[in-house]
């Protein structure tokens, strides 16, 4: 049976992807435009319309050495960076709770969320003395698989893989990425992480993948992951708040009714009774549009959630109130020049993009 296998796995054909010059091209290009924008006040033009009252920003995990990330995640200097320039700019920085009342206030001055996804402990290791130094919030979504240690973090196993080894058998493909070099590691990375993303259900295929390439996820997890001594603590930081976001942190929009209502409704009982206290708000796994819709803000909204917030590009309106289950937000991780990229999302430059230049807040009636 093993050798069977081994011969199975000998003859996989070697795929070898690089990080070509015309990527490389188009990501200057991206990078230049997104500095022009911010440094000559073209953004806070965009901004007159889309700007709004304030802004939620995601991260997800912090780093001292963004290459052993694979363009994941934000540096911490970047992250300090841009604290410091919004704070300089007259931003104030608010809880979510305190986000939504000044929705309310038209005299309130602009305000920004710290958002982080998943409970990464660099977010307490790196980012916390920050914000310490700042004064600035922040809310820590939480599946609750991260603390039982159970979850599928499929893409840190990819990450894993993809770095310590010089090849990648990937039987759910049938080839062998090869990944002797920065550069196939980047390109290889990048590609099987599109592989998941066109359809979630195929992270419960890479089981073998990491078999095969010495990657054990609980490992991973209990590296990278908050446990629940330190989930617990950093609770109870006045600068931190734990939020949820789902017991196994599947796409909801592949699930019926019943599991998107277990799936939610399990972690918010979790985590309060973790945590003594109530969990209002929430964040959607894998938040874009195409997977966060009506039928799940429904169910968040049913289970008694104040806020929730998804991975749609754009910033607050005192209209988002009545619409407080699908909220924007803005992806606040670009390796290449995360203040910038965090300039044009602040002022609405990429929900300008996305809906080429229509409204900056849904239609609801519209669209219900
Ligand atoms: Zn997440």
């Amino acid at each position: 049976m093993q050798s069977e296998c081994n011969h199975k796995d000998e003859d996989l054909p070697v795929t070898r992807l690089h990080v070509s010059a015309k990527d490389r091209l188009r990501r200057q290009v991206k990078t230049l435009g997104l500095q022009t924008l911010s440094r000559t006040g073209l953004a806070g033009l965009v901004g007159r319309r889309y700007r709004g009252r304030g802004v939620i920003l995601m991260f997800h995990e912090f780093t001292t050495e963004p290459e052993t990330k694979l363009g994941q995640g934000c540096r911490i200097q970047d992250f300090e960076a841009i604290i410091k320039q919004l704070k300089a700019s007259g931003r104030e920085f608010v809880g979510m709770s305190e986000a939504m009342r000044r929705l309310t206030d038209p005299g309130g001055k602009p305000f920004a969320v710290l958002t982080f996804d998943d409970g990464y402990r660099s977010n307490m290791e790196l980012a916390l003395p920050v914000m310490e130094r700042y004064q600035a919030p922040a809310v820590i979504y939480v599946p609750t698989e991260v603390v039982t240690r159970t979850i599928n973090a499929w893409w840190l196993g990819l990450r894993d893989a993809v770095l310590k080894n010089d090849q990648v058998e990937f039987e759910p493909l049938g080839t062998r990425f090869a990944c002797e070099n920065y550069s196939e590691k980047l390109a290889t990375f990048r590609h099987l992480l599109a592989w998941v993303w066109q359809d979630f259900r195929r992270a419960d295929q890479l089981e073998p993948v990491f078999r095969q390439s010495g990657t054990s996820i609980p490992d991973l997890v209990d590296t990278f992951f908050m446990n629940e001594a330190e989930m617990c603590s950093a609770d109870r930081h006045p600068l931190i708040e734990i939020g949820a976001h789902t017991t196994t942190h599947r796409a909801l929009a592949l699930l019926p009714d019943d599991e998107v209502r277990r799936d939610v409704g399990d972690n918010k009982i979790f985590l309060e009774q973790k945590l003594e206290r109530e969990v209002p708000h929430f964040a959607f796994p894998y938040g874009r549009p195409s997977l966060t819709g009506r039928r799940e803000a429904e169910i968040v909204r049913s289970l008694g959630f104040q806020t929730a917030v998804t991975t749609d590009p754009g910033c607050l309106f005192p209209d988002h109130l009545q619409d407080v289950f699908l909220l924007p937000r803005q992806d606040a991780e670009y390796p290449e020049d995360g203040l910038s990229h965090v300039i044009c999302g602040m002022n609405g430059f990429y929900r300008a993009l996305s809906t080429r230049g229509g409204p900056p807040v849904t239609d609801l009636a519209a669209e219900l």
